[in-house]
């Protein structure tokens, strides 16, 4: 069928930041940053999307998605976005391609926003006006004094109800880390930790149990690996009264959320728009949560999850990861600002009401590999 609005241009460049900081966390250490960005036009307008992933997704992007995508329809992005998952069968519809599928498909949201002149909060529809964010870092590479600061910073500057951080380098340390981060806190934040998949099954359930009965923690992300979804539900099922056991964050696919909810694995299930296939992978997602009645909660990318976060029913919060934060407020206009703990998505911008600043991303581009 001709198109009625056919996608003239797809384009992705890399970025990549440096972290103010050394970062880790229980299984990784990284220094810098890579974002991803993709613009598409039609129709004379033009979109924005973007995912965190290697530099080499945007030659994914230029070589193989967008000879597919010129020409198809701009107003219909599912289909963009299955004749993309066709695409990339042979070289896995995860890792890679599934953040290059993302952030494509989330251009072509904002450009079919762009084109109708509508939010893209009243394209999808909202459940609510406002999502609660929770203050994410506290890294593993911290000294004691950056990491209590900067918990203690998001409860009394941002509003955090919340706030996470991250354990699993040196398990034996982690004890006397959460309860200074519980201690710089106060009694009335929520805190939660995040291990990333390091400890063992038996460190999780051991340590789980302590850190809920001395620092009150209530949320306990990636105990173990996230691949080990026997364990997770363990862990799960013996996990202590207002303890709540989240994963999710390496989620491509549908199938992948199914298994994990079908396994009972978690009591909060994370998404990642930026990984799970933009936003119509983050509204598969919400749809599977809705079915199996559990929470969903938002993986890092603030900005983009602001509006996705009041589209899905069983939203819970959204990650206000210090990294992207930071990269967001540098590089993207309209990165949301936080009132009180609450994100809101601006109605009076079409799309997703983001618009990269080329000039400031400029000294941070990948130069493409020739
Ligand atoms: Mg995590």
């Amino acid at each position: 069928m001709r198109a009625e609005v056919p996608v003239t241009t797809v384009s992705a460049a890399a970025y990549t930041i440096p972290t103010d900081l050394p970062e880790a966390d229980g299984t990784a250490q990284w220094d810098s940053t890579t974002l991803v960005v993709v613009h598409v036009e039609g129709g004379g307008r033009r979109g924005f999307g973007y995912s965190y992933t290697h530099a080499c997704a945007a030659n994914l992007i230029d070589t193989k998605l967008a000879p597919l995508l010129i020409g198809q329809e701009a107003m219909d992005p599912p289909a963009a976005w299955r004749s993309m998952q066709r695409a990339v069968r042979n070289l896995g519809r995860g890792g890679i391609a599934g953040t290059a599928i993302s952030a494509v498909d989330v251009a072509l949201w904002d450009l079919k926003g762009q084109l109708l002149e509508r939010s893209l909060a009243d394209l999808l529809g909202c459940y609510r006006e406002q999502v609660p964010i929770y203050g994410s870092g506290g890294f593993t590479s911290y000294t004691e004094r950056e990491l209590t600061q900067q918990l203690a910073d998001w409860v009394e500057d941002t509003g955090c109800r919340w706030v996470k951080m991250k354990i699993g380098t040196q398990p034996g340390q982690d004890p006397a880390r959460v309860a200074a981060a519980r201690a710089a806190i106060g009694d009335s934040a929520g805190l939660f930790v995040d291990a990333n998949g390091a400890y063992s099954l038996r460190q999780a359930l051991q340590l789980g149990t302590r850190f809920a009965a001395e620092q009150q923690v209530s949320w306990f992300e990636e105990p173990v690996s996230s691949d080990d979804l026997h364990g997770l539900a363990q862990i799960r099922a013996r996990a202590p009264e207002g303890m709540d056991i989240a994963a999710g964050e390496y989620g491509y696919t549908p199938q992948y959320f199914q298994r994990m909810l079908e396994a009972a694995a978690v009591d909060v299930l994370q998404a990642d728009a930026t990984r799970c296939g933009g936003v119509t992978g983050f509204l598969q997602a919400a749809a599977l949560c809705e079915g199996h009645q559990v929470q969903l909660s938002a993986h890092c990318a603030p900005s983009l999850h602001c509006t996705l976060g009041c589209a899905a029913p069983r939203f819970r919060h959204i990650e206000w990861f210090h990294d992207h934060v930071r990269i967001e407020q540098m590089l993207l206009d309209g990165a949301p600002t936080p009132q009180r703990g609450v994100l809101s998505p601006d109605r009076a911008r079409p799309g997703l009401g983001l618009t990269l600043r080329a000039s400031d991303a400029a000294r941070y581009a990948v130069k493409p590999q020739g």
